[in-house]
Order: C-alpha cells, then structure tokens, then sequence
C-alpha cells in the first residue's frame, strides 16, 4: 500500500484529521477553493479547517 492520501484538513465538528479519500466536492468561489468532505470519525459532511 503506498497510495499516500493528502491532508485536506481536520473537522471542525469532532477535531479528527480528513484525508484526500474523503473528499465530496471541490470548487472555487470568489473567496477562494471550496471544499467539502465526510469526516471518518464522526461521519458529518464538513468543511475541512486547516
Ligand atoms: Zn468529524
């Protein structure tokens, strides 16, 4: 297994660390990137904090 999986960022809902595999969408908007991703810890769809 040497697939290495980016950090996209933790949760902001339980603190659990997202990877690239959890990644739901991705986008930009005039603020910047937008992304949203399920959290494997607590399985809530959330906007990834860095
Ligand atoms: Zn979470």
């Amino acid at each position: 297994m040497a697939t290495k999986s980016a950090r996209l960022g933790t949760c902001p809902n339980c603190g659990g660390t997202i990877t690239s595999g959890y990644l739901l969408i991705e986008y930009d908007t005039n603020e910047g990137q937008e992304r949203f991703a399920e959290c494997p810890s607590c399985a809530e769809i959330v906007h990834p904090a860095h």
